[in-house]
């Protein structure tokens, strides 16, 4: 395919090549990295063979996650437990086990104070976290008060950890901006936002992780999704894929629903891809590992999601370019 026509396609970082050992023809990219997963809920031996090179776990037990991972590929970013208010969600859900939460019931700035603020983000950074998870679901259980999301949030920023919040609920997404909550595990689904807080969080730079396949089925909050994402795009929004793999049917791998969704948004495909290559919050990789998608993209973008979805990961060298 004429460079210029793949670039217009999949963005300036596609290349078309072949493989060095088959001969196989297709198209290189950088990694692609499923920004909220739960790696406690999936077998993520195939993920790479689906074709995703780095994950960010977004709640799991920080003691689990800790430990070295049994494979290079993928790499992974994680945020530890979920920080909640006493009771509040996940807590009691069977997928998010004891381990896999801190309830946060004092605003604390202080190390060692029990339920405090710093206490509870202190831990996550110990076990090695690079973002701290927050829990703001006003549907399911408590919420926190302004005074202890504000002392979260601080102690994370003064350990230079990025937050993301869980944001469901009427309001939820505002308080979460309001805190300066640096990213939004889902696109906003309860509600339709208006154009100026959309606009207030591009300003601010908030990252949103995508996550609209998981309202399959569910028409209101997948059509809410849906505008949200359309409108946080549309005013230039940083725009993360992620899939919230491990709650419910979601395939291991890249999933075409997911892109499909994100292009029903009117993300174009080269931004869809940004937000699949974006490596954040981990570092840019080492440029070892690349994604192979066998075969030429189809000319119709109606197509693209499933040829996508045909990705694996694959050893850079392993890569011929016609330039090479
Ligand atoms: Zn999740």
């Amino acid at each position: 395919m004429d460079p210029l026509r793949l670039a217009e396609l999949l963005g300036p970082d596609a290349s078309a090549c072949r493989r060095g050992l088959t001969g196989e023809v297709g198209v290189a990219l950088p990694p692609f990295v499923d920004h909220h997963v739960h790696l406690h809920l999936i077998d993520d031996r195939t993920l790479s063979d689906g074709g995703i090179a780095g994950v960010l776990d977004l709640g799991g037990d920080p003691v689990h996650l800790a430990r070295p991972p049994r494979r290079a590929v993928p790499r992974r970013a994680y945020a530890g437990a979920f920080l909640t208010a006493a009771g509040g969600y996940p807590t009691g859900r069977s997928w998010a086990p004891a381990g896999t939460i801190r309830e946060v019931t004092d605003p604390s700035s202080h190390p060692g104070v029990a339920g405090g603020a710093a206490t509870a983000v202190d831990e996550q950074a110990s076990f090695g976290a690079s973002v701290i998870k927050v829990s703001l679901n006003a549907e399911v259980g408590a919420v926190f008060d302004d005074e202890t999301l504000a002392a979260v949030v601080t102690a994370a920023r003064e350990r230079g950890l990025p937050v993301v919040a869980h944001a469901q609920g009427e309001g939820m997404p505002r308080r979460a901006l309001r805190a300066g909550v640096d990213a939004l595990a889902h696109t906003p689904f309860t509600e339709r936002l208006g154009p100026r807080l959309v606009a207030s969080a591009v300003a601010a730079g908030q990252r949103w992780i995508s996550t609209l396949d998981i309202h399959r089925g569910r028409v209101q909050e997948r059509a809410n999704a849906i505008a949200n994402l359309a409108a946080f795009s549309a005013a230039g929004g940083r725009v993360l894929y992620g899939t919230d793999l491990g709650n419910g049917d979601l395939p291991v791998g890249v999933n075409p629903r997911e892109l499909a969704a994100m292009a029903e948004a009117g993300v174009s495909w080269p931004a869809i891809i940004a937000s699949l290559t974006d490596p954040w919050p981990l570092a840019p990789g080492s440029g070892a590992v690349a994604t192979f998608v066998p075969g030429t993209p189809p000319e119709s973008p109606g197509e693209l999601a499933p040829w996508l979805a045909r990705a694996t990961v694959v050893l850079t060298e392993e890569l011929v370019h016609d330039n090479d």
